[in-house]
């Protein structure tokens, strides 16, 4: 395996980490994604066999069994180093005892969809659109999980979608055009099992637009076989979101995963979770989006992390977000720049957090900053006698008032 120079390993290169810590197992088993999720590390032992943990982590290792389990594919297992708990993929994945640190702020359901489900599994939270939750069970669990509350079985509530109800629920509701699988993450299941789910949500004919959103091409690339691909092709117009959060999770295998939806027609975006330690600073995002690109996956969402209980280690200030989008916004391609959004805390969904560009606004024009800083005005549409001044000099009274 090659062990990253740097603490957070942020080049652009693609790198194949196999076989890492399995070099004894064939290729054939390695590449097999069943294998993948049977030999999936779960336990301290297993950790302990490959890692130095250090005392914060081994407390938390033996707490997660009550509150989001512990399961890490080989593939992304190998991303791990051995020595360095700060590292950027490290602290997404091995659980620490700062997730029992209870923040003033810390929530079970941070998001507000269980107030918003109008049948066990589906939330309908947005006007013309759901969020069908077909599972509790992921390839590996992110420790800053949303919805850890239900995903991975072993936290304090438990999910139990109703299918025949769901399907009802949509048959009935004909304002809803879009519906995302998540979960958990819905590609864990067999292909003829997503093909059932696929096929039957395909005969409610006011059902336009179908998305999965998935972190399954990252933690379990061998997953996205040609037939997989095949059958979601039969679905269109189907996306997919995946959700990467530092570029070294863009391994050689996840790239040619995701060429393999692309070359399947699935237009595919990203979001990404802003987290301290692991892609909060500019340089770490810019290389993520780059590399997105180069895979063919736009960048879509940078979330400000939730309120979920136990991840306050893992938020960064709101400022921080903003910064990085004001590093990227003009300086690298449009395509490159994510939105950035705070999922309103107790269900008010997401809301776009922008850099002041708007310097001032009246009826007769907008004044505005570009991403030098240079500022500019434009007259709005129907003053015609308006005086303005295309480009201004720097102007102290819009800056600060
Ligand atoms: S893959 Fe998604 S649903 Fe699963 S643990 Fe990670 S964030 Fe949660």
């Amino acid at each position: 395996m090659i062990t990253p120079a740097s603490g957070k390993g942020d080049g652009k290169e693609f790198i194949s980490w196999a076989p890492g810590y399995w070099s004894d197992t064939p290729p054939e088993l390695r590449n097999d994604w069943k294998w993948q999720l049977k030999n999936r590390v779960t336990t301290l032992s297993q950790l302990e066999k490959h890692l130095q943990l250090n005392e914060e982590e081994r407390s938390g290792v033996l707490i997660s069994g009550d509150k989001l389990a512990l399961a890490i594919t080989p593939h992304f297992f190998n991303l791990v180093p051995r020595n360095n708990p700060e590292d950027p993929i490290r602290r997404q994945m091995i659980p620490r005892i700062e997730e029992t640190w209870a923040s003033p702020y810390d929530m079970a359901d941070p998001c507000g969809e269980d107030s918003h489900m109008p049948v066990p599994g589906l939330v309908h939270r947005y006007p013309d659109r759901v969020l069908f939750l077909v599972t509790d069970r992921c390839a590996s669990y992110c420790r800053y999980c949303t919805r850890s509350r239900v995903v991975s079985g072993v936290g304090e509530q438990e999910l139990h979608t109703n299918f025949e109800e769901a399907f009802r629920y949509l048959e009935q509701h004909t304002e809803v055009r879009d519906v995302l699988l998540s979960g958990g993450d819905a590609l864990i299941f067999s292909d003829d099992r997503i093909d059932k789910l696929l096929s039957r949500l395909r005969t409610i004919k006011h059902i336009e637009f179908l998305r999965i959103g998935t972190r399954v091409p990252i933690f379990l690339p061998q997953r996205i076989t040609p037939e997989l691909c095949a059958m979601l092709a039969k679905h269109h117009p189907l996306w997919i979101s995946v959700h990467v959060n530092h570029p070294r999770e863009l391994t050689i295998e996840v790239k040619q995963a995701l060429e393999r939806l692309a070359n399947a027609g699935i237009p595919l975006g990203n979001q990404s979770v802003l987290l301290a330690g692991v892609n909060d600073d500019l340089e770490t995002m810019k290389t993520l989006v780059h590399k997105l690109l180069m895979c063919r996956v736009r960048p879509y969402y940078i979330y400000q992390c939730d309120l979920i209980n136990g991840s306050s280690h893992l938020r960064t200030s709101v400022a921080k977000g903003i910064e990085i989008i004001e590093g990227l916004r003009g300086h690298t391609t449009g395509y490159a720049v994510p939105q950035y959004v705070i999922d309103a805390p107790g269900g008010g969904g997401k809301v776009p957090i922008n850099p002041g560009y708007v310097l001032y606004h009246d009826n007769e024009k907008i004044v505005i900053r570009n991403y030098e800083g240079k500022i500019f005005e434009y007259p709005e549409t129907g003053n015609e006698n308006v005086q303005f001044a295309p480009q201004r000099e720097y102007d102290d009274e819009y800056l600060y008032s």
